[in-house]
């Protein structure tokens, strides 16, 4: 393996890291946006690209098949997510297999969500209750693999502290994590805090701010209810007072200056969750580049 496709040597680097999110779509449609939407970002030469498991859908079949169409396709780094979601110990091990096999050098790995309409996550029998034990599983029979994890700058929904999330989040770095990427936020006060707390608590992985560009009123104000981050009041009041055919050009406008704050601070780069749509995320990236 060549040690440039671990994304944990890139971090090595030193310089500040680009990538994007994808998800597995649906039907052919959404899979003709994601090819279309690839072709255009690839351009801008991201230095990894991740794509969900079973969020919004995606399943084992579809999260392989574009993973591999990606890479392919469009010569990407990209690096699989993985869940705990309805798999026994061995299945998550066959899962790995197939991945290494196929060329696949890194992994995001993640605990998933309880099913719509539960609070509690449940494992099953066989399976494992927190993202910890998935790296540990990782680490031990693929030593290889870059592992990443998610990291919540506003606290995990179900933790019931900041200072319980982030001993939690130490226990998943110590079992092999290389690197954190974080859920998203508007305020990036939130994630200096984070980033603070988590080094005052010996975690000093990379730790990748993820940014969602908005594309609209009602769906920031879903995503802040399902991850209960905060909306400030400022990106509020303008979504509210822009036209509808505006507010992506908004959300794009607030993405492309906390990206600038980041950077500025010294983070080790940026994740854009994409939403297989290039239009925001180009703005972004054209604003970077005439930054
Ligand atoms: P964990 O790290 O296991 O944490 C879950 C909860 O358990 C937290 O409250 C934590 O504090 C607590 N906890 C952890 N360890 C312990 C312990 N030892 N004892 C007691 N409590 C503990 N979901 C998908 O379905 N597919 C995806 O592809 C996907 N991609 C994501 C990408 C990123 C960057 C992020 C941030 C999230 C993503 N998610 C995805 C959502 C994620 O699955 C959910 O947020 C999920 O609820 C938690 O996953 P986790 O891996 O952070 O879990």
């Amino acid at each position: 393996m060549n040690n440039k496709q671990n994304i944990r040597h890139l971090f090595a680097e030193g310089k500040p890291l680009f990538s994007l999110e994808f998800f597995p779509p649906k039907d052919e449609a959404g899979g003709k946006r994601l090819i279309e939407t690839a072709e255009t970002l690839s351009t801008f030469e991201p230095d990894f690209v991740s794509i969900t498991y079973g969020a919004g859908g995606g399943t084992r079949k579809t999260t392989m098949e574009y993973a591999k169409l990606l890479k392919e396709n469009f010569g990407f780094e990209v690096m699989p997510h993985l869940t705990c979601v309805g798999h026994t110990k061995n299945e998550i091990l066959e899962i790995l297999e197939d991945f290494a096999d196929a060329g696949f050098s890194n992994i995001m790995a993640l605990r998933g969500d309880p099913p719509k309409g539960e609070k509690i996550f449940k494992p099953i029998c066989g399976g494992f209750a927190y993202a910890y034990e998935l790296v540990s599983l990782i680490k031990e029979h693929f030593p290889h693999f870059g592992i990443g994890v998610g990291g919540y700058p506003e606290k995990h929904p179900e933790a019931n502290s900041m200072e319980i999330d982030l001993t939690n989040l130490k226990t998943k770095v110590d079992a092999g994590a290389d690197f954190i990427t974080t859920q998203l936020f508007f305020d990036n006060q939130a994630y200096h805090n984070f980033v603070d707390q988590s080094r005052s608590m010996n975690i000093s992985i990379p730790i990748l701010p993820g940014l969602l560009p908005v594309l609209s009123f009602e769906q920031v104000q879903r995503f802040c209810k399902m991850c209960e981050a905060n909306l400030p009041k400022k990106l509020e009041e303008l979504l509210e007072n822009s036209a509808k055919e505006n507010q992506a050009e908004v959300g794009a406008n607030w993405a492309l200056e906390q990206i600038k704050g980041l950077l500025n601070a010294g983070s080790p780069g940026f994740h854009l969750y994409a939403l297989n749509k290039s239009d925001s995320t180009l703005r972004i990236l054209n604003g970077l580049r005439k930054a």
